[in-house]
């Protein structure tokens, strides 16, 4: 067989994974966006019944043998090649390394495992959650073993969501945030400058729903390769020519409502700006997590909340709001669009202060893993991070280390993705404003396609062929580092609320 005849047909291969695998993401969109309240259990046995056939074709014999002859002949394939395979590589390896016993065990495992964390913290009941959280994370060690990475189980839960990342290069990223982010933030929960609470209510969903389709085509997002729907829980899933994000709507939380869509639209801008002739293969896929909430933050945070995005949908938002915003000056509009408050739970926090919650989960993380802190020791470890990083202590479990889902069906290394996107977010958002220095000016006018432009040749294009730290480096010719991101926030929040 000649080489391009194995790479054409491994090719071929791949493509069709991923097509399984789309129906698979369509399904579970279909279940939080439609799904009739009693169709659950069968569509539990369709989405088993797809992941057999994705799991005969991605782990086929086949794929291994074009792998070797590729591999092999490494030396005579082109860099895009070797990409693709590399990549093919590590998801055959997955898909044949891990014995089908362990597979099921964990799968059912993930389940029980929700079901006990949404019990125990509705009971506020961490020692009934406790065996759920170490067979939890047995498994991932176990996991991290089959695949071959033994002594690195943590590494290799964060290799899963950021290729290229490690537990010694996060922490020293956050170490360096966090010495310059705590003081800004006690610097600001001391501010006498606080937002207006409740100075937004009353909202109509109909027209919350005009005004987000507004800014979020506006933005750039084409509804002719996608659309937006209402879930419990926001989220983006589908690539390519078919992308389906979801929002949630509350009358008296109109911001939420909007900058959940923008950052889900971000999200959505990425994968409909992934090169489609390659989907399927690395060069078709986006870089990993870190590298997607980069871009659902940038135009969440940075280009959203601007001066220069609100200059020109302020009009319209007061247009369309007319009675609601009567009393609301638009300074009062921008603190409440900026507002800054540390809050126990992560999901509520703002910017500035959310990455302290990351870093809190990182470093247990690391301690849970390097077997220095045990499980059920974990509260107390968590409430004293809570106390340092945040100045404030749960009242009990619920609003303290049982707050999140990850861990419950033995999501470990996640965690860190969202603050390396908010890291690669603010470096990409000083290069862009380095490039075009009239940028507020465009927003003013509407016109976000220069933004969009840049970002798809410089992050989309790329695809899964760089690492997160290779593709930082090539967007902003710069190492990724927490100094923008630090930057960033003493630049907008403190001239906010330190003046
Ligand atoms: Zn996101």
């Amino acid at each position: 067989m000649t080489l391009e005849a194995a790479y054409e047909e491994l090719v071929a291969r791949l493509k069709r994974v991923h097509s399984l695998g789309s129906i698979g993401e369509l399904l579970g969109w279909d279940e939080q966006v439609n799904l009739p309240p009693e169709s659950a259990d069968q569509r539990a046995e369709q989405l088993a019944a797809l992941a057999e056939v994705i799991h005969a074709a991605a782990s086929d014999r086949r794929v291994g043998e074009l792998l070797a002859v590729l591999e092999k002949a490494k030396a005579a394939t082109s860099q895009d090649e070797r990409a693709v395979v590399r990549q093919a590589r590590k998801d055959f390896d997955r898909a044949t390394k891990l014995p089908p016993e362990f597979v099921r065990e964990k799968a059912e495992q993930g389940s029980r495992g929700y079901h006990a964390w949404a019990k125990a913290k509705k009971e506020a009941d961490f020692a009934s959650y406790v065996p759920v959280l170490e067979k939890n994370l047995e498994l991932a060690k176990r996991e991290a073993a089959y695949l071959g990475w033994e002594d690195r189980a943590y590494d290799c839960m964060i290799d899963k969501h950021d290729p290229g990342m490690t537990t010694a290069i996060i922490a020293r990223l956050f170490t360096e945030l966090k010495a310059g982010l705590v003081p800004l933030v006690r610097q600001i929960a001391a501010s006498k400058v606080v937002p207006r609470k409740g100075l937004l209510r009353g909202f109509p969903v109909d027209d919350q729903r005009t005004f987000l389709r507004e800014v979020t085509e506006r933005l750039g997002f084409n509804y002719g390769r996608g659309r937006i729907d209402v879930s419990l829980h926001p989220f983006c899933s589908g690539t390519g020519a078919d992308v389906r994000m979801t929002t949630r709507f509350n009358k008296d939380e109109p911001l939420d409502s909007l900058f959940s869509s923008i950052h889900e639209t971000g999200h959505g801008l990425y994968e409909q700006g992934l090169p489609r002739e390659h989907r399927g293969t690395a060069l078709g896929l986006n870089a990993g997590m870190g590298a997607h909430e980069s871009q659902s933050r940038l135009w969440e945070n940075q280009v959203s909340r601007s001066r220069g995005f609100w200059r020109y949908f302020e009009p319209k938002f007061r247009q369309l709001f007319s009675k609601q915003t009567a009393g609301v000056t638009s300074d009062e509009l921008h603190l409440a669009i900026n507002a800054v408050e540390p809050t126990l739970i992560r999901v509520d926090a703002d910017e500035v202060t959310y990455n302290l919650h990351i870093i809190l989960r990182f470093e247990l993380e690391q301690r849970l893993f390097s077997g220095d802190l045990a499980v059920r020791d974990l509260p107390a470890a968590w409430n004293e991070a809570s106390r340092d990083l945040l100045g404030l202590e749960p009242k009990n479990d619920r609003e303290g280390v049982l707050q999140d889902v990850h861990w419950s069906d033995g999501a470990f290394g996640y965690f860190p993705s969202y603050c390396l996107g908010n890291m690669m977010a603010a470096q990409l958002w000083y290069r862009v404003m380095e490039e075009q220095p009239g940028l507020q000016e465009d927003f003013a006018r509407g016109d976000f396609s220069w933004l969009l432009r840049w970002l798809t040749e410089n992050v989309h294009a790329h695809g899964r062929r760089f690492e997160l730290p290779e593709l930082v480096r090539r967007a902003t010719r710069q190492e990724l580092s927490p100094q923008p991101l630090l930057a960033y926030l003493n630049d907008r929040y403190g001239g906010l609320y330190l003046t």
